[in-house]
Parts: structure tokens; C-alpha cells; sequence
């Protein structure tokens, strides 16, 4: 019952999302005016934003217009709703629990903002971390969430310089060095693309920190590195931006993964480093 509750708010959250994901990069506001039409502009009557069956019921049209909506819509919405249920199932239901069901739903969020326009809304990255920091049953955990979000988002930015340093060490050599133009201070010549991770990437690492500790972390990053690497090979792309892999995407889908697989890995690292 819990589980269909959990689903329940969790998709109608993911309803609220949609506007977030449409609205949030082009810098409108995500509470008026009301959800209409993007094609149309025609208000929503309120039977036409029900989670998922409002979708399947308009059969993905507009009910004024018939301009198709986007299967993204409903997408989002079963996810939120999974991505609630398989939360609230597995752990007791606390605040502490609302409250890592949401970080993961603002992680969801960023990963569908980042993946379709390539851009990272510090808003909902600083909304993440806050909501997995303060997200504890005992409040003396604050600390130590504090701590390893610290100690992930070094640690990220660490590596960060030293993939960045090798890439462009490495790629050097085939480019040739261009002449500064006169208007340009602080020129640098070292294109965008050899920049290993941008800053929201530093700033998802520290969530994840802060959700489930150093060990899971370190897990969690070295299998969002893992799913990825198939995908590096399909991008294309004609200049530095487009060729651009939006890596959040990965990042929350691997720590959602560790997150719900939790008690078999921390079982698995002690047996690998007993
Ligand atoms: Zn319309």
C-alpha cells in the first residue's frame, strides 16, 4: 500500500517536474502562469494534468489544438513515481526518507536538463545537496554528510585537474597553437572539450557524498564511468560543445543503482578487503 502511495505522489511530483525541465532553462518562472499548451498557449483544464492518464486519454495530443505532446511527459512522470516507490519500499518511512526520495528526484531533473540542453542549473544542483544533507534520521549525521560531500566534491575536482592536464597533454601535440587575438586577455588556447567534467558534475559527486558515504560513492562514480564509455563513442558532434557528452545523466543513474543495491556491495567490499 505504501509502495502505491509512494508511486502516486512520486508521479504527480514528476507532473510538477515536466514544467521544471521546460521552463528552468529558458529562464521562465515554474509557477505562473498555470501549465497550458506550449503550441496553443490554451490553459490546462485540471482533468488534463493527471499524471500518465492524461497523456494516455489525450493520446499524446493537445485536447485543443491536437499538436502532439512529448512521450517525454509521461516518461518522467512513471519514473518519478518508480523512483519514489522503490525508495519509500526500501527504507522506513521518515522524513529523513521523503527527503532522499527528493534529492533523487532533483537528480532526475538534472540529468533530463543536462541531457537535453546541456546546462546545469545551479539552483536545483545547490537544491540536491542541500536536501541530502539534511536529509537524517539523527541529527548528529548532519556532520558527516557534511564531511563527505566535502571530501567527494575535493576528490572530484582532483581528478577533474588531472584528466584534464593528461587530455590535454596527450592532444598537444596534434594541435597547433594558435596566435592570441589583441582583444582577448586571459587567452586560453586549450579548446573547451579537454576539460574533463564541468563544475555540475563537482557538484552531483558531493550529493552522492552525502546520500550514502565515500565507499558507495567511489562505486557509484566508477560505474557512471563504466555506462558511459559505450555512449563516448557515439557522440558526434562538430564543434567542442556539441561533442560535449552531458555526463549527469550517468552520474545519477549510477547512483541510484548503488544507492538501491546498497546492502550487496557494502557485502561485496568486505569481502574483497577483508
Ligand atoms: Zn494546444
Amino acid at each position: 500500500m505504501i509502495g502505491l502511495f509512494a508511486f502516486i505522489f512520486g508521479a504527480v511530483i514528476g507532473s510538477f517536474l515536466n514544467v521544471v525541465i521546460y521552463r528552468l532553462p529558458r529562464g521562465e518562472s515554474v509557477v505562473f502562469p498555470a501549465s497550458h499548451c506550449q503550441s496553443c498557449n490554451t490553459a490546462l483544464k485540471p482533468y488534463h494534468n493527471i499524471p500518465i492518464f492524461s497523456w494516455l486519454f489525450l493520446r499524446g495530443k493537445c485536447a485543443f489544438c491536437s499538436e502532439k505532446i512529448s512521450i517525454q511527459y509521461p516518461i518522467v512522470e512513471i519514473l518519478s513515481g518508480l523512483l519514489f516507490m522503490s525508495i519509500f519500499l526500501k527504507n522506513d518511512l521518515t522524513l529523513a526518507t521523503l527527503g532522499i526520495a527528493l534529492t533523487f528526484l532533483t537528480l532526475l531533473t538534472l540529468a533530463m536538463i543536462d541531457f537535453y540542453y546541456k546546462m546545469v542549473p545551479d539552483s536545483l544542483n545547490l537544491l540536491a545537496l542541500t536536501l541530502a544533507i539534511i536529509s537524517v534520521n539523527d541529527p548528529q549525521m548532519l556532520g558527516l554528510n557534511f564531511v563527505n560531500a566535502l571530501l567527494l566534491a575535493g576528490g572530484f575536482t582532483l581528478l577533474r585537474f588531472y584528466l584534464s592536464y593528461y587530455l590535454y597533454a596527450r592532444t598537444k601535440a596534434f594541435v597547433k597553437p594558435t596566435k592570441k587575438p589583441s582583444w582577448v586577455r586571459n587567452y586560453n588556447p586549450m579548446p573547451l572539450y579537454f576539460e574533463a567534467m564541468g563544475e555540475g558534475d563537482i557538484m552531483v559527486a558531493a550529493t552522492m557524498g552525502a546520500i550514502m558515504g565515500i565507499q558507495l560513492s567511489l562505486v557509484a562514480v566508477f560505474l557512471s564511468a563504466l555506462i558511459a564509455l559505450p555512449a563516448i563513442l557515439f557522440v558526434r558532434g562538430e564543434d567542442a560543445e556539441s561533442k560535449r557528452l552531458p555526463f549527469i545523466p550517468f552520474l545519477a543513474l549510477a547512483a541510484y543503482i548503488v544507492y538501491m543495491l546498497e546492502t550487496p556491495i557494502l557485502a561485496y567490499l568486505k569481502v574483497l578487503y577483508a
